[in-house]
């Protein structure tokens, strides 16, 4: 029953008395597709899944310890436990929902001094596993034996570094002779929040991915606060785009947790005049279906997703009665639309039916939808 010291020991009962003890001959990293802390994954195998790790690493580097490392987890499918008795250490670590960012320098430091201890604990050598039963160190889709079904854990990104960064981390910490346990390093108080955010229905902070996360970024630059990129900015929330939207925030007079980087509704509209929305509807569509859809049979739809966006904002407006928000833009949801222009101060052409750029962008920031070219 081995524990390493530079964990947090949260021990998960019944899986910790309960399961076959092991001889750990392999260790074999995973990258769980959410930004957990140790003690959140701590929670999710106690309350939502058996498949638990021995150890989580957060993308602080803080360390996580489950189960003793000489009891079966059930991680790694047949590389859990075999019928000879020996079995793999499993080491999850926060990524973000598609594992496709890499770990960051605290996460490569905890992994080097967990991998060093565990290579003094248990004699595991330091290489990678040859073949599914080898001993040594591998990640959970380099054999189909370690997944029932095929894993993409952990993302490529990931993998370059074990090769590159943890593996040869492991062999200098275990061959510089050190003779101290192998500790993570400590944690820095002041590093960037790692957290996400959801305002109006999108993801912001470290980890999130998307089109909004770019609109950030480039309205971060314009207003004179991206002097923390070095690349970028693109669609995925790094470090650098906290630090850059706490600079925003310190400029706004916030300070303290108010100020961490993470985005909040406030500062959020503030900077884009708005908030976006995950509901998009593009002009383009709109007006192919305004002249469309009238001259077609009854009901005819074009573009009926986005059409039904337009039409409910109408009747949400009192333009439209709501039967007719059926995703055709037909005649009387175009002499809707003429009447909401026309309470614009739009006349003659400009109030004719079919929607513009500003008046569909003023009613997508009245109602909460984003508008697209
Ligand atoms: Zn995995």
């Amino acid at each position: 029953m081995a524990w390493y010291p530079g964990a947090e020991k949260m021990e998960l009962q019944p899986e910790s008395d309960a399961q076959p003890a092991i001889v750990p001959t392999q260790v074999i990293f995973h990258s769980i597709a959410a930004p957990w802390t140790p003690r959140r994954m701590y929670e999710y195998w106690r309350d939502s899944t058996n498949l638990e790790s021995h150890f989580g690493v957060g993308y602080d580097g803080a360390v996580g310890q489950f189960i003793g490392t000489q009891t079966r987890a059930d991680a790694n499918y047949r590389a859990n436990r075999r019928a000879d008795g020996t079995g793999a250490v499993s080491v999850e670590s926060a990524s973000n929902d598609q594992h496709t960012d890499p770990w960051t320098d605290a996460q490569v430091a905890a992994l080097v001094a967990l991998g060093a201890w565990l290579h003094r604990q248990h004699g595991i050598p330091v290489r990678v596993c040859r073949s599914t039963d080898d001993p040594g160190f591998g990640y959970h889709r380099l054999f189909p034996d370690w997944s029932d079904g095929g894993t993409a854990c952990p993302g490529d990104a990931r993998v370059r570094q074990f090769q590159n960064l943890v593996l040869p981390g492991i062999a200098a910490f275990v061959s510089g002779g050190g003779t101290g346990t192998p500790l993570p390093p400590p944690r820095s108080d002041d590093a960037p929040a790692r957290y996400r955010v959801t305002v109006n229905g999108l993801e912001y902070g470290y980890g999130a991915h998307g089109p909004q996360v770019r609109e950030v970024g480039e309205a971060l630059v314009a207003s004179g606060h991206g002097s923390h990129y070095t690349a970028g900015p693109d669609e995925d929330w790094r470090d650098a785009d906290t630090l850059n939207y706490q600079d925003y925030q310190h400029s706004l007079g916030y300070t303290g947790s108010a100020a961490d980087g993470v985005p909040g509704e406030e500062s959020l509209r503030r900077l884009l005049g708005r908030l976006p929305s995950p509901r998009r509807v593009s002009l383009a569509h709109v007006v192919a279906a305004a002249r469309t859809d009238p001259g077609a049979e009854q009901g005819h739809q074009t573009y009926g997703g986005e059409v039904r966006i337009v039409e409910q904002a109408l009747a949400d407006e009192g333009y439209l009665e709501q039967r007719w928000v059926d995703g055709s833009l037909g005649t009387r949801t175009v002499q809707a639309y003429a009447a909401f222009q026309r309470s614009l101060g739009y006349a003659g052409t400009d109030a004719n039916g079919i929607p513009g750029q500003r008046s569909l962008r003023e009613l997508g920031r009245r109602r909460g939808f984003d508008v697209t070219d």
